[in-house]
C-alpha cells in the first residue's frame, strides 16, 4: 500500500439498550455543562422536552434550537450564531438524519464536542463524521467531511421504538444501499479494510432480508433491535471501516439527483435511496458484465414490497415527472464531484436518462403486480 488514510472510524463512545438514556444521561455533564439542544419536528419535542428536563436535573444547561427547514446553510447559520452567542461547550442533536447531520457540523465549525441521540433508526447520521447539506427545499447540494465522528451517541431502544415505522423501512432501504454501492465502488480494491467493510455490508444485507420484515411488524421483538441497529449503527460503522474509498456509486447519486426535483409528498431518504438502488441494478444490467444484476433487483423488488417502500418514482412523490425533468436530475447525477465516477464502467447522461425512462416504464407494470397480489 503506497497512500496514507486518515479515518473517523466510530463514535468516542456509544451508548445502547433499554436504558441508554439513564446511562447517557449521566455521561454528557463529563462532556458539556452548557448544551446547545438540536431538535426540529414538532411531533418528537415531547421526547425532547423529557431529555431537556432530565439534563437540567443532572446540572447540564440547555439552549434549545430548532432546524426551520433540512440541514440547510440558511439553518446552519443561524444555530451557529445561537450557540456562539450562549458560549455552549457541547452541543447534543437529537432526531433524525438531517438534524443529527445539521448539529454534527454545526459541532465541528465551533470545535466543541458532539453528542447524538436518533429519535429513528431513518439513517446512521448519529455514527458518522459526514454531513450532508441540502437547499432550504431539500434539494442536495454537497457532502461536507467531518473532523470527526460524535464524542458520544445514544441509542436508546425505548426512544427509537416510538418512531413511525416508515422511517425504519427508509432506513433499512439506506443500510442495504452500503452493499449494493461498496459491493460495485470498491470490487477491485486491494485494501484488507475495504474488502472487510464490504463483507460486513452484505453481512449487515443478508440481516436485514431476513429480519427487516418481522422487526417492523413487531417493534418488541429482537429482530427489530438487530434491524435498528444495523441501521442507524452497524451501517455508520462500514461506512468508518470502508472510508473515503468505501463509498456510494450510483444508489446515492440518483437520490442527489431525484432531489432536486418537486416532490410531494415529501419523500424520506432512504425511500429514495431504495428507487436509487433499483436504477442502480438495472444499470449494471445493461452497462456492466454483472450478470446477476438482473437477479438482485428481483430479489430487492420482492423485499422491498414486503415492507412496504415505494417501488416507482410516481408512487415516491413525484408523479407525472417529465423528461427535461429527468434530464435535470442526470445532469445532477453526473455532475464533475458526483459519486458515479466511483462506478467501474463509464455511463454518459443519454445513456442515464434512458435508463431512468426504462426503470419508470418497467416500474408501472411493478406497482400493477403489487397492487394486484394485495387485493
Ligand atoms: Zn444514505
Amino acid at each position: 500500500m503506497d497512500s496514507t488514510y486518515s479515518q473517523s472510524i466510530a463514535p468516542a463512545k456509544v451508548i445502547r439498550g433499554d436504558n441508554a438514556w439513564e446511562e447517557g444521561k449521566q455521561i454528557i455533564p463529563l462532556i458539556s455543562q452548557r448544551a446547545l439542544f438540536l431538535g426540529r419536528s414538532d411531533s418528537t419535542k415531547k421526547i425532547r422536552l423529557n431529555l431537556i428536563e432530565d439534563l437540567k436535573k443532572n446540572n447540564v444547561t440547555t439552549i434549545p434550537a430548532e432546524l426551520n427547514h433540512d440541514c440547510c446553510e440558511e439553518d446552519i447559520n443561524q444555530v451557529y450564531e445561537i450557540a456562539q452567542k450562549n458560549c455552549c461547550d457541547g452541543l447534543i442533536a437529537s432526531g433524525g438524519g438531517k438534524v443529527l447531520d445539521a448539529g454534527k457540523l454545526i459541532a465541528d465549525q465551533l470545535s466543541i464536542p458532539c453528542i447524538t441521540i436518533p429519535l429513528s433508526a431513518s439513517t446512521c447520521a448519529g455514527w458518522t463524521a459526514l454531513a450532508n447539506i441540502y437547499s432550504p427545499d431539500g434539494a442536495y447540494i454537497k457532502d461536507k467531511v467531518l473532523k470527526g465522528c460524535p464524542d458520544l451517541l445514544i441509542f436508546d431502544y425505548n426512544i427509537v421504538r416510538k418512531a413511525p415505522s416508515r422511517t425504519l423501512a427508509s432506513g433499512i432501504a439506506d443500510a442495504l444501499a452500503k452493499w449494493y454501492e461498496a459491493s460495485l465502488s470498491s470490487s477491485s480494491s486491494n485494501d484488507g479494510l475495504v474488502q472487510q467493510a464490504v463483507q460486513m455490508a452484505r453481512v449487515l444485507r443478508d440481516q436485514l432480508f431476513i429480519d427487516g420484515f418481522e422487526a417492523l411488524e413487531n417493534p418488541n421483538s429482537d429482530a427489530w433491535i438487530r434491524v435498528a441497529e444495523g441501521c442507524a449503527l452497524s451501517a455508520g460503522l462500514i461506512g468508518g471501516i470502508g472510508g473515503a474509498q468505501c463509498r456510494a456509486a450510483l444508489a446515492h447519486p440518483v437520490h442527489n439527483g431525484l432531489t432536486q426535483l418537486k416532490f410531494s409528498p415529501k419523500a424520506l431518504h432512504g425511500e429514495i435511496v431504495a428507487i436509487g438502488i433499483l436504477i442502480q441494478l438495472e444499470i449494471e444490467g445493461v452497462y456492466s458484465k454483472n450478470l446477476l444484476a438482473q437477479q438482485a433487483k428481483e430479489q430487492l423488488i420482492k423485499f422491498l414490497s414486503k415492507i412496504n417502500l415505494p417501488l416507482s418514482i410516481e408512487s415516491l412523490g413525484l408523479k407525472d415527472i417529465t423528461n427535461i425533468e429527468i434530464k435535470k436530475a442526470c445532469e445532477f447525477i453526473l455532475q464533475n464531484h458526483s459519486e458515479i465516477h466511483n462506478l467501474p464502467f463509464p455511463i454518459n447522461e443519454k445513456e442515464l436518462i434512458e435508463s431512468i425512462a426504462q426503470f419508470k416504464r418497467m416500474e408501472s407494470v411493478m406497482e400493477a403486480n403489487r397492487i394486484a397480489k394485495s387485493k
